[in-house]
């Protein structure tokens, strides 16, 4: 078995309603471990940077809108599985598909407002981390 790092935002919907701790709660108690943390408020282009792979898609510009309309929380996790497991405990992107349980289903306002973000595979969680932290921000 191989510890795994995944990518997770808290999104501006949840840190507006004062949710980290009730989803950092969640995380920690799922076994998984905050390896790095921090609060950022992204400026449009490091949105539009971030997402870059949904930008053709129709809801690319309401989507990086709305992920710089307030501050985010940014975090390295780290465990066995880690990207599936998170994946797993946050839920279908829309809340109204996710299961009990998730973070999505307990939070989530709706589809583009949903609370959380996690890193889909290995190369984008790898990319995913590099875009926020350096490698003496990331204690595992
Ligand atoms: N999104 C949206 N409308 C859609 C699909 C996605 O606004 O129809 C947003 C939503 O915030 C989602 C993000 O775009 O979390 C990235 O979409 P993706 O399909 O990668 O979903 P995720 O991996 O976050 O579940």
């Amino acid at each position: 078995m191989t510890t795994e790092r995944t990518f997770s935002i808290v999104k501006p919907d949840a840190v507006e309603r004062n949710l980290i701790g009730k989803i950092f709660a969640m995380i920690e108690d799922s076994g998984l471990r905050i390896a790095a943390t921090k609060k950022i408020h992204m400026t449009k282009a490091q949105a539009e940077g971030f997402y870059a792979v949904h930008k053709d898609r129709p809801f690319f510009n309401d989507l990086t809108d709305y992920m710089c309309s307030g501050p985010c929380v940014v975090s390295v996790l780290e465990g066995e599985n880690a990207i599936s497991r998170y994946r797993e405990l946050m839920g279908a992107t829309n809340p109204e598909n996710a299961a009990e349980g998730t973070i999505r289903k307990r939070f989530a306002k709706n589809i583009e407002a949903n609370s959380v973000h996690g890193s889909d595979a290995p190369e984008t969680a790898a990319t995913e981390i590099a875009y926020f932290f350096n490698q003496l921000e990331i204690v595992g």
